[in-house]
């Protein structure tokens, strides 16, 4: 079962949260800066928050049973709260669940390898076995059809090795600098042939990857280093590859042990691979956003979201990308239903599905609720890992970039003396949900934070797990947040005058404020 917040975490909590409770000296005569900080940043729940969700429920990856185990957890956390909570369907995507993978050498030695089936994958019917051949180096597609018999019965390896799976930071700290500018130029030619050897078989990707599941292979294996040790990406298929697998597994490797099998097949040494890897499909099953609401008291037709993306890829536990900016604006949300529960405006939290898949929850949102964009003073969103807030804008929007401005200059020194104001922006076209909201040119505010190893090591990789973060600045982050929203929520109307757009410096052409589009409302063809 699921873990609420329960009193048996709070020393836990209180010993590894090691928050500096630095008493927060800012001169401040508001009486509710004062109760966030004291709330934020002295009685934090984060630590709380974030362990219950990301080591009980884990990655929460869209259409899956956990994403919906962990919508109905934060529906019933906010509830508790004595906020408005509700589990709103925008649409459908394929379902799917993930089992037990387990894959083994087994020839010419034994070694279990840190191997996991890719999101979205068909598993095995029980166990396979057979050898490995990697993806041919031909010149064209009679070469291809010429080396597709020798799948049949084996496991495909199907990414580009890796030669070291050596960080290029360790060369810089240990080698010679010629050692360092030659793996530099090494690794950049050696993506540069590989990309080459793909389009030299002249299949499109389906078609390639069809004719190997027709010609019988038992499964294709993948990897995706990240650049850090031990770190790797764990994709679907078609996102890296722009096509997947239909009948047989797709699975993916840890940088060494991808390495060595590859190395064992290219060198003649044949490698043998037992696997069993469970992935259960379903049909088209709803997917549904997550919306608190505290309701404003003067203005309720005005709004103050708190946004932040609450599914994730599953090759960890999704703790950077985005736990932590879903923790941080439960967090917010928490903080003011207890300091501030009777709202100006209508405080909203939206924790969305699917932005991995094209911000499609905050843009289905946008779409079904033109009342809240048009009521919107504005929108705070958050995902980029566990740092503190660093940068923000006002995405383009001139005379908001003074609200902006003026929020800030009231939040405590201690938090803001961290970040850069940067003014007025630019509006952001992806990336994350702050797109679906700045599109409309209705006030959004993206907070950046500070990276904490976030490409490396934690984004979308096997290592976004709880332990990586930093909960001071999660902590930080959710008093900050909660005191922008009441900040927002008291303010003046914010204008929405935007910016003369500056020019391209690569094409030379004026930028155009980014067009909305509608979320997708059932499983993208790219990902059917
Ligand atoms: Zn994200």
């Amino acid at each position: 079962m699921l873990t609420r917040t329960s009193a048996g975490f709070g020393f836990a909590a209180a010993l590894l949260m090691a928050m500096p409770l630095s008493a927060q000296n800012f001169p401040t005569d508001d009486p509710v800066i004062e109760a966030i900080w004291a709330e934020g940043m002295e009685s934090s729940h984060a630590w709380t928050i974030g362990q219950a969700m990301l080591d009980s429920i884990g990655p929460r990856l869209t259409g899956t049973p956990a994403a919906d185990r962990a919508n109905r957890w934060a529906r019933e956390m906010l509830a508790g709260w004595g906020v408005d909570a509700r589990i709103e369907n925008y649409g459908t995507w394929k379902a799917w669940e993930r089992g037990v993978t387990h894959l083994d050498l087994v020839e010419p030695r034994i070694r279990t390898l840190d191997a996991m089936l890719m999101a979205w994958s068909p598993g095995t019917d029980g166990v396979v076995e057979g050898g490995v051949v990697t993806f041919p180096d031909v010149d064209n597609a009679a070469g291809f059809d010429a080396w597709l018999p020798s799948v049949d019965g084996k496991f495909v390896a199907l990414a580009m090795p890796q030669p070291s799976c050596r960080p290029l930071s360790s060369y810089e700290e240990y080698g010679t600098e010629e050692q360092t500018d030659s793996v530099r130029t090494e690794r950049s030619e050696m993506r540069t042939a590989w990309n080459a050897r793909l389009e030299a078989i002249g299949y499109a990707r389906a078609d390639m990857l069809a004719a190997i599941e027709g010609a019988g292979a038992l499964g294709v294996l993948w990897s995706d280093w990240s650049g850090g040790w031990g770190a790797r990406r764990i994709f679907a298929l078609n996102t890296v590859f722009g096509a997947a697998t239909t009948t047989i597994p797709a699975v993916d490797l840890s940088c060494e042990d991808y390495g060595l099998v590859w190395r064992l097949a290219s060198r003649g040494q044949a490698p043998r691979l037992r696997l069993s890897a469970r992935g259960t499909f379903g049909d088209e099953v709803p997917v549904a956003n997550v919306i608190g609401e505290i309701r404003g008291t003067e203005l309720p037709d005005e709004y103050v979201v708190l946004s932040a993306h609450f599914d994730s890829w599953d090759g960890g536990s999704g703790a950077t990308d985005n736990g932590t900016g879903s923790i941080v604006m439960l967090e917010a949300m928490r903080i003011l239903a207890e300091t501030y529960p009777s709202p100006k405006r209508t405080i909203l939290v939206g924790l969305w599905a699917s932005e991995e898949q094209g911000l499609n929850g905050s843009r289905s949102f946008v779409h079904d609720h033109p009342e809240v964009i048009d009521g919107l003073q504005a929108a705070f969103n958050q995902d980029n890992g566990t740092g503190r807030v660093a940068r923000a804008s006002s995405m383009g929007l001139v005379s908001a970039s003074g609200n902006v401005a003026d929020w800030m200059s009231r939040v405590p020194s201690e938090i803001t003396k961290y970040i850069d104001l940067s003014f007025p922006g630019t509006p952001s076209g992806g990336g994350s949900d702050h797109a679906s909201f700045i599109c409309a040119g209705a006030p959004t505010v993206g907070l950046g934070s500070s990276s904490w190893d976030y490409f490396a090591y934690t984004w979308h990789s096997n290592l976004d797990t709880f332990d990586k973060i930093v909960w001071e600045n999660v902590g930080s982050n959710a008093t900050l947040v909660a005191m922008l929203a009441y900040l927002a929520s008291e303010d003046d109307r914010v204008p929405r005058d935007r910016r003369i757009m500056p020019v391209d410096s690569r094409t030379g052409e004026v930028q155009v404020w980014p067009t909305c589009e509608d979320g997708a409302r059932e499983t993208s063809d790219r990902y059917r």
